[in-house]
Protein backbone atom coordinates (compact mmCIF):
# COMPACT_ATOMS: atom_id res chain seq x y z
CA UNK A 1 0.00 0.00 0.00
CA UNK A 2 1.72 3.29 -1.33
CA UNK A 3 0.92 6.41 1.62
CA UNK A 4 -0.60 9.63 0.22
CA UNK A 5 1.30 12.40 0.31
CA UNK A 6 -1.01 16.15 -0.51
CA UNK A 7 1.63 18.98 -1.12
CA UNK A 8 0.70 22.57 -1.43
CA UNK A 9 2.15 24.63 -3.86
CA UNK A 10 2.39 28.05 -3.09
CA UNK A 11 3.52 29.80 -6.02
CA UNK A 12 4.82 32.89 -6.03
CA UNK A 13 2.43 33.91 -3.12
CA UNK A 14 2.27 35.29 0.39
CA UNK A 15 4.29 36.83 2.82
CA UNK A 16 5.68 36.56 6.43
CA UNK A 17 2.66 37.42 7.57
CA UNK A 18 0.03 35.25 5.63
CA UNK A 19 3.04 32.56 5.90
CA UNK A 20 2.70 32.36 9.69
CA UNK A 21 -0.84 32.41 10.09
CA UNK A 22 -1.60 29.60 7.32
CA UNK A 23 1.21 27.25 8.97
CA UNK A 24 -0.13 27.88 12.46
CA UNK A 25 -3.73 26.69 11.63
CA UNK A 26 -2.19 24.02 9.49
CA UNK A 27 0.06 22.72 12.73
CA UNK A 28 -3.03 23.06 15.05
CA UNK A 29 -4.74 20.48 13.16
CA UNK A 30 -2.53 18.14 11.56
CA UNK A 31 -2.94 15.88 13.97
CA UNK A 32 -6.22 14.52 12.55
CA UNK A 33 -4.04 13.53 10.00
CA UNK A 34 -3.33 9.98 10.02
CA UNK A 35 -3.13 8.51 6.76
CA UNK A 36 -1.97 11.65 4.43
CA UNK A 37 1.29 13.10 4.49
CA UNK A 38 1.00 16.87 4.34
CA UNK A 39 3.92 19.12 2.04
CA UNK A 40 3.51 23.10 2.03
CA UNK A 41 5.90 24.69 -1.04
CA UNK A 42 6.01 28.25 -0.19
CA UNK A 43 8.73 30.65 -1.82
CA UNK A 44 11.94 30.98 -1.57
CA UNK A 45 11.84 33.71 1.08
CA UNK A 46 9.57 31.95 3.39
CA UNK A 47 11.42 28.76 3.51
CA UNK A 48 13.30 29.61 6.50
CA UNK A 49 10.38 30.38 8.38
CA UNK A 50 7.98 28.10 7.78
CA UNK A 51 10.66 25.71 8.06
CA UNK A 52 11.15 26.89 11.80
CA UNK A 53 7.43 26.77 12.75
CA UNK A 54 7.15 23.53 11.30
CA UNK A 55 10.14 21.87 13.01
CA UNK A 56 9.02 19.08 14.98
CA UNK A 57 5.33 18.42 13.26
CA UNK A 58 4.74 15.47 10.68
CA UNK A 59 4.55 18.65 8.21
CA UNK A 60 7.28 18.04 5.01
CA UNK A 61 9.16 21.24 3.65
CA UNK A 62 9.40 21.26 -0.51
CA UNK A 63 10.72 24.13 -2.69
CA UNK A 64 9.53 25.22 -6.05
CA UNK A 65 12.81 25.19 -7.63
CA UNK A 66 16.51 24.54 -7.72
CA UNK A 67 19.40 24.99 -10.11
CA UNK A 68 20.90 22.39 -11.59
CA UNK A 69 24.43 23.75 -10.75
CA UNK A 70 26.23 23.12 -7.32
CA UNK A 71 27.24 26.71 -6.54
CA UNK A 72 29.33 29.37 -7.73
CA UNK A 73 28.60 32.53 -10.25
CA UNK A 74 25.02 31.39 -10.93
CA UNK A 75 23.30 34.81 -9.79
CA UNK A 76 19.37 34.46 -8.63
CA UNK A 77 19.61 30.79 -8.36
CA UNK A 78 19.49 28.42 -4.75
CA UNK A 79 21.42 25.49 -4.78
CA UNK A 80 20.06 21.80 -3.62
CA UNK A 81 22.23 21.82 -0.70
CA UNK A 82 21.64 25.45 0.70
CA UNK A 83 17.81 24.06 0.43
CA UNK A 84 19.14 20.87 2.61
CA UNK A 85 20.63 23.40 4.86
CA UNK A 86 17.30 25.21 5.55
CA UNK A 87 15.19 22.15 5.73
CA UNK A 88 13.31 20.88 3.14
CA UNK A 89 13.12 17.30 2.12
CA UNK A 90 10.93 17.76 -1.15
CA UNK A 91 11.47 19.67 -4.54
CA UNK A 92 8.84 20.35 -7.00
CA UNK A 93 10.89 20.28 -10.97
CA UNK A 94 10.10 20.62 -14.17
CA UNK A 95 6.10 22.45 -13.43
CA UNK A 96 4.60 23.60 -16.46
CA UNK A 97 4.90 26.86 -15.36
CA UNK A 98 8.76 26.98 -15.32
CA UNK A 99 8.40 24.52 -18.36
CA UNK A 100 6.28 27.25 -20.54
CA UNK A 101 7.31 31.22 -18.69
CA UNK A 102 11.18 30.08 -18.12
CA UNK A 103 11.65 28.04 -21.44
CA UNK A 104 12.63 24.93 -19.00
CA UNK A 105 13.12 22.09 -21.85
CA UNK A 106 12.93 18.41 -20.52
CA UNK A 107 17.05 18.63 -20.63
CA UNK A 108 17.33 21.69 -18.01
CA UNK A 109 14.75 19.28 -16.25
CA UNK A 110 16.61 16.04 -15.96
CA UNK A 111 19.69 17.61 -14.75
CA UNK A 112 17.50 19.26 -11.67
CA UNK A 113 16.23 15.78 -11.18
CA UNK A 114 19.89 14.61 -10.78
CA UNK A 115 21.27 17.13 -8.82
CA UNK A 116 18.10 16.70 -6.42
CA UNK A 117 18.63 12.74 -6.07
CA UNK A 118 22.32 13.40 -5.90
CA UNK A 119 21.73 15.48 -3.01
CA UNK A 120 19.58 13.47 -1.33
CA UNK A 121 16.35 16.18 -2.20
CA UNK A 122 13.12 14.09 -3.17
CA UNK A 123 11.81 15.25 -6.61
CA UNK A 124 8.28 16.14 -7.92
CA UNK A 125 8.39 15.58 -10.97
CA UNK A 126 5.77 17.31 -13.24
CA UNK A 127 4.79 15.68 -16.23
CA UNK A 128 1.52 16.84 -18.56
CA UNK A 129 -0.04 18.18 -22.04
CA UNK A 130 -1.52 21.26 -22.96
CA UNK A 131 -4.86 21.69 -23.96
CA UNK A 132 -3.80 21.40 -27.37
CA UNK A 133 -1.72 18.39 -26.96
CA UNK A 134 -4.63 16.97 -25.30
CA UNK A 135 -7.00 18.13 -28.47
CA UNK A 136 -4.93 16.59 -30.92
CA UNK A 137 -4.49 13.02 -28.70
CA UNK A 138 -1.07 13.45 -28.05
CA UNK A 139 -1.66 13.12 -24.46
CA UNK A 140 0.63 9.95 -23.65
CA UNK A 141 3.35 10.38 -26.37
CA UNK A 142 4.02 13.95 -24.43
CA UNK A 143 3.82 12.34 -21.03
CA UNK A 144 6.32 9.43 -22.34
CA UNK A 145 8.81 11.90 -23.52
CA UNK A 146 8.58 14.04 -20.78
CA UNK A 147 9.15 10.93 -18.23
CA UNK A 148 11.55 9.15 -20.79
CA UNK A 149 13.93 12.41 -20.92
CA UNK A 150 14.64 11.13 -17.12
CA UNK A 151 14.38 7.60 -16.57
CA UNK A 152 16.24 5.18 -18.69
CA UNK A 153 17.60 1.84 -17.74
CA UNK A 154 20.59 3.24 -16.05
CA UNK A 155 18.61 5.73 -13.41
CA UNK A 156 15.50 3.72 -12.99
CA UNK A 157 16.61 3.31 -9.28
CA UNK A 158 16.80 6.90 -8.83
CA UNK A 159 13.11 7.40 -8.97
CA UNK A 160 12.92 5.13 -5.99
CA UNK A 161 13.16 8.22 -4.21
CA UNK A 162 10.81 10.36 -6.41
CA UNK A 163 7.24 11.31 -6.92
CA UNK A 164 5.60 12.05 -9.79
CA UNK A 165 3.27 14.88 -10.37
CA UNK A 166 0.68 14.41 -13.41
CA UNK A 167 -0.63 18.09 -14.14
CA UNK A 168 -2.46 18.10 -17.31
CA UNK A 169 -1.65 21.97 -18.30
CA UNK A 170 -4.65 23.22 -19.09
CA UNK A 171 -6.30 22.34 -15.75
CA UNK A 172 -3.72 24.47 -13.38
CA UNK A 173 -5.01 27.51 -12.24
CA UNK A 174 -8.53 27.17 -14.82
CA UNK A 175 -10.95 25.44 -12.83
CA UNK A 176 -11.64 22.40 -15.08
CA UNK A 177 -10.00 19.74 -12.92
CA UNK A 178 -9.41 16.70 -15.29
CA UNK A 179 -11.98 14.28 -14.33
CA UNK A 180 -11.16 11.20 -12.20
CA UNK A 181 -11.18 8.38 -15.00
CA UNK A 182 -9.25 10.63 -17.56
CA UNK A 183 -6.87 11.31 -14.31
CA UNK A 184 -6.27 7.77 -13.49
CA UNK A 185 -6.13 6.88 -17.13
CA UNK A 186 -2.81 8.73 -17.46
CA UNK A 187 -1.60 7.66 -13.84
CA UNK A 188 -1.95 4.02 -14.84
CA UNK A 189 0.12 5.05 -18.09
CA UNK A 190 2.75 6.72 -16.45
CA UNK A 191 2.97 3.51 -13.66
CA UNK A 192 3.18 0.98 -17.30
CA UNK A 193 5.79 3.37 -18.21
CA UNK A 194 7.41 2.55 -15.28
CA UNK A 195 7.07 -0.56 -14.98
CA UNK A 196 8.71 -1.61 -18.21
CA UNK A 197 11.36 -0.39 -16.35
CA UNK A 198 11.53 -1.84 -12.73
CA UNK A 199 7.91 -3.35 -11.58
CA UNK A 200 9.15 -2.80 -7.84
CA UNK A 201 9.37 0.47 -8.36
CA UNK A 202 6.15 1.41 -10.30
CA UNK A 203 4.38 0.00 -7.13
CA UNK A 204 6.14 1.83 -4.79
CA UNK A 205 5.91 4.92 -6.69
CA UNK A 206 3.81 8.16 -5.37
CA UNK A 207 1.96 9.27 -8.89
CA UNK A 208 0.18 12.74 -7.58
CA UNK A 209 -2.52 14.62 -9.47
CA UNK A 210 -2.59 18.54 -9.69
CA UNK A 211 -4.66 20.82 -11.87
CA UNK A 212 -7.78 22.55 -9.89
CA UNK A 213 -7.84 20.29 -7.15
CA UNK A 214 -10.58 21.33 -4.12
CA UNK A 215 -12.47 19.75 -1.08
CA UNK A 216 -15.62 19.36 -4.11
CA UNK A 217 -13.76 16.92 -6.64
CA UNK A 218 -10.57 15.94 -4.13
CA UNK A 219 -12.32 12.57 -2.54
CA UNK A 220 -13.64 11.30 -6.42
CA UNK A 221 -9.63 11.92 -7.84
CA UNK A 222 -7.63 10.09 -4.85
CA UNK A 223 -10.15 6.98 -4.39
CA UNK A 224 -8.72 6.61 -7.77
CA UNK A 225 -6.18 3.30 -7.64
CA UNK A 226 -3.36 5.23 -9.15
CA UNK A 227 -3.75 8.63 -7.49
CA UNK A 228 -2.01 8.55 -4.21
CA UNK A 229 -2.40 12.48 -3.20
CA UNK A 230 -2.64 16.01 -5.05
CA UNK A 231 -0.22 18.82 -5.46
CA UNK A 232 -2.68 21.40 -5.18
CA UNK A 233 -1.75 25.24 -6.22
CA UNK A 234 -4.82 27.78 -5.69
CA UNK A 235 -6.85 25.73 -2.81
CA UNK A 236 -2.98 25.46 -0.95
CA UNK A 237 -3.32 29.20 0.16
CA UNK A 238 -6.25 28.60 2.27
CA UNK A 239 -5.76 26.42 5.47
CA UNK A 240 -8.71 24.97 5.94
CA UNK A 241 -9.18 24.23 2.31
CA UNK A 242 -6.08 22.55 1.64
CA UNK A 243 -6.82 20.01 5.26
CA UNK A 244 -9.87 19.08 3.88
CA UNK A 245 -8.18 18.20 0.47
CA UNK A 246 -5.40 15.91 2.32
CA UNK A 247 -8.89 14.79 4.35
CA UNK A 248 -10.80 13.15 1.37
CA UNK A 249 -7.32 11.47 0.34
CA UNK A 250 -8.76 8.29 2.95
CA UNK A 251 -9.23 5.41 -0.02
C1 LIG B 1 -0.12 23.76 -9.50
O1 LIG B 1 0.29 24.91 -9.67
O2 LIG B 1 0.70 22.83 -9.37
C2 LIG B 1 -1.56 23.53 -9.45
C3 LIG B 1 -1.99 22.30 -9.46
O3 LIG B 1 -2.36 24.64 -9.39
P1 LIG B 1 -3.96 24.70 -9.15
O4 LIG B 1 -4.27 23.71 -8.04
O5 LIG B 1 -4.22 26.11 -8.74
O6 LIG B 1 -4.61 24.30 -10.42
Amino acid sequence: MRNLLVAGNWKMNGDLAMSSTLIKELVENVENLDEVTLMVCPPFPLLGSVSQQIKGTPILLGSQNLSEFSNGAYTGETSASMLKDIGCQYVIIGHSERRVMMQENNKMVTAKFLTAVDNDLIPIICVGETREEKEQGLTRQIIHEQLNSIINSDNIELLDKSVIAYEPVWAIGSGLSASPNEAQDVHSFIRSIISSNSEKIAGKIQIIYGGSVTTKNASELFSMPDIDGGLIGGASLDASEFLSIARATKK
